[in-house]
């Protein structure tokens, strides 16, 4: 396990996307916290083995590997039973939105994005620490 050398809470960013990494990516640097990325759900768990995120913000429509899919894999591992795990995601229908919900999800964060409620968001979501 990597651990942090400051005081910043860490981000991990799985997206595949490049223009919406970028934002949540600087979005999130600029806010002072520690930003880890992954482009898809392989790549994801891999960044796991080493770091430990105090947040997951999690794109659904993802290559390879659904985000529900995902999610759950990362659940399965005991040491990441409890992580914060937010649902980034254009799937903008109630009842995707309930189907995130469901799957057990910490929160859900519509794109596009709103810069200020969506730092207002991973802020809320951010275990303190
Ligand atoms: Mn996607």
């Amino acid at each position: 396990m990597v651990e942090a050398t400051t005081n910043k809470s860490t981000v991990l960013i799985v997206e595949d996307n490049p223009a919406n990494m970028k934002l949540v990516g600087d979005l999130l640097r600029y806010n002072s916290l520690n930003v880890v990325e992954a482009t898809d759900g392989p790549s994801a768990l891999d960044a796991l083995k080493t770091v430990r995120p105090d947040l997951i913000l999690m794109d659904i429509n993802l290559p390879r590997m659904s985000g529900i899919d995902l999610f759950k894999k990362i659940r399965e591992q005991r040491r990441f039973n409890s992580v914060t795990i937010v649902a980034l995601t254009a799937l903008a229908m109630k009842e995707d939105k309930e189907t995130i919900l469901n799957a057990g999800f910490d929160g859900y964060i519509s794109k596009p994005i709103d810069t200020r409620e969506f730092v207002r968001l991973v802020r809320e979501k951010l275990p303190a620490r």
